[in-house]
């Protein structure tokens, strides 16, 4: 399988080259040039299969050569043995026809281990292999670092480091990253907002020297093998309740578009995906693109679900390149716009984009209430994240189409936001329960590249 850029002017990779780069070095975004398609028998035949086994499946025409079989099939099942439910992602029935699908059962609690732990498994193949060192880098607004630090830590051959805003995420996110006591891992609390993080992450990769210095690696969304260990679990929903022999819609609750997009990427490969219905929080610049045709950034809101904090989505880069028809030279022409504060998306491209998305807005305050009602209805205690898009999905919900949201963290890692909706404070589950008494190891460091460059030079093992 050969891996192109979405503007067009970066070497073409296979899949490991992919997955080791993250980022394309012209800036853009790494997808496959064709996307596999899954017969209706082959889609059937996952029926009552291990997660694991569809996961293979699903991932196989990806890897393609980078990997052999019994590789990925050992990777996968040493990524999904912590979780701690059997399904790895169980439905659970809100109401009739609408489902929730449980992304939570992982060792961090969020939908964000699915693909990190993964892709730790198959970054550890590859650097064996190749004998190479890393140093990855990411930015976090708190899922995606602990994620990350929870698949890394410990690893021959890869420093990990992990920027995150001073003051601006949960205790309990905070402490996943700074309590690992393994010194290979660095939590760095930049004084800033996520976007200065994100910022700071781009300067860094763009610096190609340094870049090359430290072998630098990134396992943001912008990774192509994060989007594609997230496509399995719309198959394994979608045949539960049906698939192929019927339609499925998905709400899905979004700030960088990567998890929306997998599903997308599921459609193309024969999923019978009805809508993809994207649920964003206040932060609605995904929404207002996609009714209004304007992408526009705006200053991003502190939310109660800060996961989706966001306002420049990069993996909606993917979804445009696919609506302009693969050009290359146009998204790079959109990219550059949006550094003066947005673009408008074609006719074309938007009547494109609305054949497979629909969208939809929570505000905090239905937010809330989504939790508080959902509590009383059901007794499911959902994170704020999910009421998003259960709030969204509601106003979706077509007869005779199942309905499913996706569930992307465990309460207990907002409990703040969820007890002041329920009165409830909902626990840590067991293999947590003592992380509040854990030792933090913390490196505050200022919003700036120069200083976050010797701190890595300094401190990397490897
Ligand atoms: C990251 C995250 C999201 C948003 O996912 P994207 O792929 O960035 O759209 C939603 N909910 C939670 C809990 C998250 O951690």
């Amino acid at each position: 399988m050969r891996y192109v850029s979405t503007r067009g002017r970066a070497p073409v990779l296979d899949f490991e080259q992919a997955m080791m780069t993250g980022l394309a070095r012209d800036g853009g975004l790494y997808l496959p040039e064709a996307v596999p398609m899954f017969s209706a028998e082959e889609i059937a035949g996952f029926e009552g299969l291990p997660y694991e086994e569809v996961a293979r499946r699903v991932t196989s025409p990806f890897v393609g050569e980078s990997f052999g079989d019994a590789e990925l099939r050992d990777a996968i099942a040493r990524a999904y043995r912590g979780f701690d439910h059997v399904a790895r992602a169980p439905l659970v029935q809100l109401a009739p026809g609408h489902h929730l699908l449980e992304l939570f059962h992982g060792p961090t609690l969020a939908f964000k281990d699915f693909a990190m732990q993964l892709i730790g498994q198959l970054f550890q193949l590859a650097l064996a292999r190749s004998g190479q060192r890393v140093t990855i880098l990411g930015a976090t607004s708190g899922d995606t670092g602990s994620a990350a630090i929870e698949a890394f830590k410990g690893l021959p051959n890869v420093d990990v480091f992990i920027m995150y805003p001073h003051g601006r995420v949960s205790e309990v996110q905070r402490r996943q990253m700074s309590t690992p006591s393994e010194a290979n891992v660095h939590a760095l609390a930049v004084d800033g907002t996520f976007d200065d993080c994100q910022a700071r992450l781009k300067d860094l990769f763009n610096d190609h020297g340094f870049r090359d210095a430290v072998g630098l690696a990134g396992v943001n969304s912008i990774n192509w093998a994060r989007v594609l260990a997230q496509i399995v679990y719309y198959f394994t929903a979608a045949v539960s309740l049906g698939a192929p022999g019927r339609a499925v819609d998905f709400t899905v609750p979004t700030g960088n578009f990567g998890d929306v997009f997998a599903g997308s990427i599921a459609k193309a490969m024969g999923l019978p995906i009805g809508r993809l219905v994207v649920a964003t929080n206040q932060n609605d610049i995904l929404h207002r693109a996609l009714t209004g045709g304007e992408y526009r950034v705006g200053a991003a809101r502190p939310s109660i679900s800060p996961s989706m904090d966001i306002q420049v989505s990069s993996n909606f880069e993917r979804a445009l390149w696919l609506a302009y028809g693969q050009d290359g030279n146009a998204v790079a022409a959109l990219m550059e716009e949006l550094k003066s504060g947005g673009f408008a998306i074609s006719q074309g491209a938007l009547q494109a984009l609305r054949e497979t998305y629909v969208s939809g807005r929570a505000s905090e305050a239905e937010t809330a209430a989504t939790i508080a009602t959902i509590r009383e209805e059901t007794g499911e205690v959902i994170c704020p994240h999910t009421a998003v898009a259960v709030k969204v999905a509601r106003e979706h919900l077509r007869p005779g189409v199942p309905m499913v949201s996706l569930s992307t963290a465990h309460p207990a890692k907002f409990p703040d936001a969820v007890e002041a909706a329920t009165g409830i404070r909902p626990p840590l589950p067991p293999h947590m329960a003592d992380l509040f008494e854990r030792d933090e190891r913390i490196t505050r460091i200022a919003n700036d590249a120069e200083a976050i460059k010797s701190l890595i030079l300094e401190r990397r093992t490897v």
